[in-house]
Parts: C-alpha cells; structure tokens; sequence
C-alpha cells in the first residue's frame, strides 16, 4: 500500500474516535523518513508529524510542507534551543532538570512550550520517563514552571504479547491523565499506542496516537531486502 493509501486507512479507523468518546489526534512518526514522503502523507491528510530526533528535525523543518510539528524523542537539554518556538506539542518531558532548560528557554524566548509529562509505563531500563508513582508530583511541578504549559502524559508500552499486561498499563496511564484533568482544563493529550498497540491504547483512553511504519513502512525493508540478496 501507498503511503496515501496507508493515510487513509488510518484516518478512517481512527474518526470514531477512542472509547471514551473523544477525538482521536494520529501523529505521523517521521524518524528516517525524507521530507518527500512526509509531504506524502501530508498531502493525503496527515496534520500533525513528530520527528524524535533533533538533527532531523531540523533538516527537514522548511523542507516539509505544513502540518503541526511535535517533537517525540529523547531530548538533550543541550539541543533545546533549536526546539523553542518551533513546535506545538513536545511529548517527552522525562526529567525535571529538561524542564527547566525548557522553561527558561521559553521564556527568554517570549514563548510558551506546550509538553507532555513522559511516563515509563513499563519501568523499563532502556526507556526514559519518570515512574508512574513520580509522575503526578513531576506534573505538578512542571505546572508551575513559567513559559511551560503542560498539556497531559505520554508513555510507550513495553514490547509484549500479554494484552492483559497491556491493557492495566494503559488504564494505570489513563487514570494519572484523568487524575489531572478533573481540575486542569488544560490537559487534553494521552499521547500512547504505536503501530503495534494502538488499538488497544484507543481502548483504554489514548486519545493521540503515533504511528510510523503503520503509515511509512518497515524502517528496516531496505537492509533486509540487501541480505536476502546475499543469501541467495
Ligand atoms: C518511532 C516512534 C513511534 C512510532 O513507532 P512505530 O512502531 O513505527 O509506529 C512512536 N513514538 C515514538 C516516540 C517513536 O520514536
């Protein structure tokens, strides 16, 4: 299937919107993609991509074409600057000492950065993000910080086949959103669920998703498809 195809396709399961009833945001994941293919699924309809690297981000920020810019990778606090006031959603807030960086930046700059508290769901080692048990007081502080404006959480489940396991995760993520929306009119985003579970994340109350070889392809078609050359 085309790119345009794939865009399509996912637009259509996701108009219904998640469980809860709300509207679902797709972000397109960009990471190793060229700006022509990112103009692709923009022009089939994607409005929000999010690159996770800041070199690539900025190479293709004014060879893309429209669509929201998010920033969704792990961020090094010595390449914030090259991030204030050119993104509307950055997801990965993932310790306080970013925060700050981010904060002082934003407000040296007259801007305000919207961000999502980063939660390792899955308490995995190779993952970034604060614990579920510190991500409520991360939020609060993060609420009180000027030039910043926290807009939910975001979490990347841990690779597994146990749905059962997926799905108290996803829950446990939805209720710390929930938590901090009964009195903070500013949270709307749970950004969670990728090209393997973001069925079951709509299930359980995400209501942004990012989707990458879902709409582009496999990241690693080209050197598979070299070392099946080989072998035969
Ligand atoms: C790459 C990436 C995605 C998308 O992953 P796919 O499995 O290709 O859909 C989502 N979120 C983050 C943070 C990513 O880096």
């Amino acid at each position: 299937m085309s790119i345009a195809e794939n865009v399509g396709y996912y637009l259509d399961k996701i108009k219904s919107g998640n469980s809860f009833g709300e509207s679902v945001t797709l972000v397109a994941a960009t990471k190793t993609r060229t700006a022509q293919e990112i103009n692709e699924a923009i022009a089939a309809g994607i409005t929000d991509i999010g690159e996770n690297k800041v070199q690539e981000f900025r190479e293709k920020y004014d060879l893309v074409h429209g669509g929201r810019r998010h920033f969704i990778g792990h961020l090094q606090t010595n390449k914030v600057k090259y991030l204030i006031g050119k993104t509307c959603l950055i997801h990965s807030l993932d310790r306080d000492e970013l925060a700050e960086e981010l904060a002082v930046r934003s407000q040296r700059a007259g801007v305000v950065t919207n961000v999502l508290i980063e939660v390792n769901i899955g308490c995995e080692l190779s993952k970034s993000g604060y614990s579920l048990n510190e991500a409520y007081a991360a939020y609060e502080r993060v609420r009180g910080m000027q030039g910043l404006k926290v807009c939910g959480f975001m979490a990347m489940l841990p690779l597994s086949d146990d749905s059962v396991l997926l799905a108290r995760l996803a829950d446990e993520m939805r209720a710390l959103y929930d938590r901090a929306r009964a009195h903070d009119g500013d949270i709307r985003h749970l950004s969670m669920g990728m090209s393997g579970d973001w069925e079951l994340c709509l299930a359980h109350g995400a209501n942004m998703i990012r989707l990458g070889t879902a709409i582009f392809g496999s990241r690693e078609s080209l050197s598979k498809g070299s070392d099946l050359r080989r072998d035969s």
